[in-house]
């Protein structure tokens, strides 16, 4: 059985924490999209830690965890992390990387900062990583395939094709050093030293895996809201980020999807730059980031203050619709236990009518909040275990939240450890 989990809004809805939470029934975690450029957070009885492209399961021994084709896989900083991880006492993983997989180059994350610099104000606010510029790069068909590291003289070969586009923009737009087929072939030949023990056919051992009944978790990177195509284009990352593509990114038949586990978070986050009608400012967005999350809203990879706000029906439902939820995740509910009244978006005014519906980008720039407030509970939930032990204007917060998305709440998240997690019945479940 395969099972994905993945976010509903801008990323860090605290899908580590349910994904660690999940892996501890399943055979095998994929990454499916994404590379380096955010992270999870997760706090287990090892530790605390910022996963980036290690899969969420890393800390189980009965799983293994799989780089799926459609990752960016950035090759030193995944060793670095595999070394992190280790280094504070987990066991080594078992670890798989597909063959399919690309690798991010080094000239990609040159790619993205000169990029940022040259455009200054109108930046995308990249945790340059190199993602945009590498996925460019596998879509024009000049991207490197960890294949490819096995075959070294049509690598060369490539490559003195490859640099010449890039030295032009090196030395022409950006005015920076060019590139040298023998820089770059080292490059990935270190590369290779590297990822060798672990490359693999990994569409064939997933087949393989299902044929023996094995679970399988898909772990998503940001949310719907940063999809390529459904998100908040341009100010998205460059990768689609819904479930129907761990199909594609993991190498499986999408209709062995059966369960899609939408993690949505009871505010609202962002970082860089984008619309986001929720947000809020000043004081009352300091208190709320100060409290949220684990000890604060500011980015597991760049350690910059996140955007906050109330929750957004709007996007929410839209999210959880394109990821196509079958149960929904409600993380960080403990959170919100020091207000009076929760403001809650319910729906957006555009050009003068309300709307439900989650416009395309250049409305939602021009939509303005339409807010409802519901009774805040005044105490703290963490620690309750039960889902009727919530005090009554917490649960009266989920159920409306979950009528005006439409979707399933059957988990309740209110604490950053495994242990935090409600589990309800959810009148929406078929
Ligand atoms: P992800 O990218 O979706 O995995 O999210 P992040 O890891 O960036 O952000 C989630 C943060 O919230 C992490 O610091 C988690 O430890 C923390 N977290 C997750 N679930 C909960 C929760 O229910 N309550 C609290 N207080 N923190 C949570």
């Amino acid at each position: 059985m395969v099972k994905a989990v993945v976010g509903a809004n801008w990323g860090d809805e605290g899908k580590g924490k349910i994904t660690d939470m999940l892996a501890q029934d399943a055979d095998i975690v994929v990454r499916f999209q994404g590379g380096a450029n955010a992270g999870h957070t997760i706090k287990n009885s090892y530790g605390k830690f910022a996963l980036h492209t290690l899969p969420s399961g890393v800390f189980y021994d009965h799983t293994t965890s799989v780089i799926g084709n459609g990752v960016a896989l950035n090759v030193p900083k995944f060793f670095e992390e595999l070394k992190s991880v280790t280094d504070k006492g987990v066991p080594m993983p078992k670890v798989m990387i597909s063959d399919r997989a690309q690798m991010v180059m080094p000239y990609h994350i040159r790619f993205d900062e000169y990029e940022e610099e040259r455009l200054k104000g109108a930046a995308f606010g990249s945790t340059k990583s190199g993602i945009a510029p590498f996925y460019s790069d596998k879509f024009a068909k000049t991207g490197f395939q960890v294949s490819e590291l096995f075959e070294e003289k049509s690598l060369k070969e490539k490559i003195g094709r490859v640099i010449v586009q890039k030295n032009v923009l090196l030395e022409h737009l950006y005015h920076k050093p060019v590139l040298t087929v023998d820089e770059v072939f080292a490059t990935l030949m270190e590369y290779k030293k590297m990822v060798e023990p672990y490359v693999g056919d990994v569409s064939a051992f997933l087949c393989d895996a299902l044929k023996e009944n094995k679970t399988i978790l898909l772990e998503g990177q940001l949310g719907t809201l940063k999809d390529t195509d459904h998100g908040i284009y341009p100010m998205v990352t460059s990768s689609n980020t819904i479930a129907a593509y761990g199909a594609v990114g993991a190498g499986i038949a999408p209709y062995e999807i059966k369960q899609i586990v939408t993690v949505c978070k009871a505010y609202s986050s962002a970082v860089g730059g984008g619309a986001f009608v929720s947000e809020i400012f000043g004081e009352e967005a300091d208190t709320l980031r100060d409290r949220g999350g684990d000890g604060g809203e500011y980015g597991a990879t760049t350690g910059r203050p996140r955007r906050v706000g109330w929750f957004d029906c709007v996007a929410s439902r839209y999210g959880c619709r394109l990821q196509g939820t079958t149960d929904v995740a409600f993380t960080v509910i403990d959170v919100l236990g020091y207000l009076d009244e929760i403001p809650v978006c319910v729906s957006y005014e555009i050009d003068g009518e309300e709307t439900k519906d989650f416009p395309v980008t250049w409305k939602l720039e021009r939509a303005k909040p339409v807010w409802k407030k519901l009774p805040g509970w005044k105490c703290d939930v963490s620690g309750i275990r039960k889902y009727e032990e919530l005090p009554e204007n917490c649960r009266k917060y989920i159920e409306f939240i979950e009528e005006q998305i439409g979707y399933p709440i059957t988990m309740i998240s209110n604490g950053p450890s495994r242990e935090d997690i409600i589990y309800r019945e959810s009148p929406l479940k078929k």
